[in-house]
């Protein structure tokens, strides 16, 4: 053998997506694209997310799985959980005492929460309070386009829908950050302290209502939450309201090649299990599609993917068709499907380019994650990742390997460990994000559409 045919047979080469699309599949990347784009100007919450899975998964003969209820192969079934996370099945022709092939990626993104008593008038100027939401750097959100999404219980106990600041006509809402001219102090500090948490105070407005007293301001706002919506200031405890970056998707790129928007990570997965789960003809086994909230905080609470309504779910589903949970459990798959970070040149230094994902290069696939000594991760076995390697090799799917960052650098987590937790094997893989977690995060567009593809090939494997 010469050593180019040595070359050939015994090296790995991987390629940019793009020499391995043709014009079909050009074709089809950029009309996925545009219903995702579609999807992320709807959904910027799990709460908006959920809701929008339940309408499109029932214009798509999805019922709610009623315990009990009888089930044969092809059937749909969903259980919005509290409106806050979404779990979805298409029933395949093997029994579940056979395992279920479920693609699991979270809806909720890093954001300014509401605090429970956020309203006050300083230098009257009225202003919100806020608490930030997973993982951010906070100069970040300073002097940019807000919009306040989200749900007030009242104390008439109505519960009233918020949207403030994506509509053309709409105000925005922002947080100032100090003008350079006297930012001499501020500059010496370090990133992180640039501005404290509690100074991540929302503009909302600087017209005194006419009158005495104090707080006109604050009051005037009040009046105006009040007129809209029927709030009086109590109403914000029962509140869950959030600050996130206003706008739509946008593709980016004078080729147009990447998508920019807030919230990629992970609803970019999510969308992927969502739009391969609604496309299955009768899959084998079982597909089960998890869009999970508070990954960003740990994956905790009753919306999280620690929560008990996973079990709760797919013990309905046993129960209906008369299989073991723990035999389910024991021969299922599980696709974690979670954003890695895309291999960033501007900062080479934090990254194993060896080992780490490309834009374009397809869905990236991450043996664990973790930070330091794989701490947190669920570290897939050999055969978990031949697995995975196998199914999409034969469906043709793009794909890359991820890890997050040199090994000494820092980490982060995703649902897997608690899928594994469950006696689930469970592999993450997902879409590479270039400046992740911030208000604008930017994706390829090849690389959303093969992640697609990929929850496919796990949904029918
Ligand atoms: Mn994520
Ligand atoms: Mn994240």
């Amino acid at each position: 053998m010469t050593t180019e045919e040595l070359r050939a047979s015994l090296l790995s080469t991987s390629k940019n997506g793009y020499a391995l699309l043709d014009a079909r599949q050009k074709d089809e990347m950029e009309a996925y694209c545009k219903r995702y784009a579609a999807f992320m100007d709807a959904c910027k919450t799990e709460r908006e997310a959920t809701a929008w899975t339940v309408k499109e998964a029932e214009s798509r003969g999805f019922k709610a799985l009623v315990p009990g209820m009888e089930l044969k192969p092809g059937d749909k079934v969903y259980h919005n959980n509290r409106g806050k996370s979404i779990l979805l099945a298409v029933i395949g022709k093997e029994s579940l005492n056979q395992g279920v092939n479920i693609c699991a990626a979270h809806i909720d993104s890093p954001r300014l929460d509401i605090k429970p008593n956020p309203l006050y008038e300083d230098s009257e100027i009225a202003y919100l309070k806020t608490h930030y939401y997973g993982g951010i750097k906070k100069y970040q959100w300073l002097t940019i386009p807000l919009a306040l999404h989200g749900v007030v219980y009242r104390k008439d106990g109505e519960v009233v829908t918020v949207t403030i600041g994506e509509d053309a006509s709409d105000p925005i809402l922002v947080v100032s950050d100090l003008l350079p001219h006297l930012a001499g102090d501020q500059m010496q500090k370090t990133a992180s302290q640039l501005i404290a948490g509690e100074q991540m105070n929302v503009i909302l407005g600087s017209e005194p209502l006419e009158g005495d007293g104090e707080n006109l301001t604050k009051l005037h706002i009040m009046k105006l939450l009040n007129e809209k919506y029927g709030l009086v200031e109590s109403d914000f405890l029962s509140a869950e309201l959030t600050i996130v970056p206003a706008g739509k998707c946008r593709e980016v790129g004078l080729d147009r090649s990447l998508l920019g928007c807030y919230g990629h990570d992970d609803r970019v997965c999510a969308y992927a299990e969502l739009e391969a789960l609604f496309n299955l003809e009768v899959p084998t086994k079982t597909a089960v599609c998890i869009l999970a909230d508070k990954e960003e905080i740990g994956s905790v609470g009753i919306s999280g993917m620690k929560s008990f309504c996973f079990e709760t779910f797919i013990h309905d589903l046993c129960h209906c068709t008369g299989a073991s949970l723990c035999r389910c459990f024991e021969n299922s798959f599980c696709l974690s499907a979670d954003v890695s970070n895309a291999f960033d040149p501007n900062f080479a230094d934090t990254c194993d380019k060896l080992n780490n994902s490309r834009l374009n290069y397809g869905v990236a696939i991450c043996k664990y994650t973790g930070s330091r000594g794989k701490s947190g991760a669920s570290d897939a076995s050999a055969e978990a990742m031949g697995h995975v390697r196998t199914t999409l090799d034969n469906a043709g799917v793009v794909w890359q390997i991820a890890t997050l960052g040199k090994v000494d650098q820092g980490g982060g987590g995703t649902v897997a460990a608690y899928m594994a937790d469950r006696n689930i094997v469970t592999v993450d893989a997902g879409v590479p994000v270039l400046a992740m977690h911030a208000p604008l995060e930017i994706v390829s567009k090849l690389d959303c559409y093969e992640t697609m593809l990929a929850c496919k090939a796990i949904y029918l494997a």
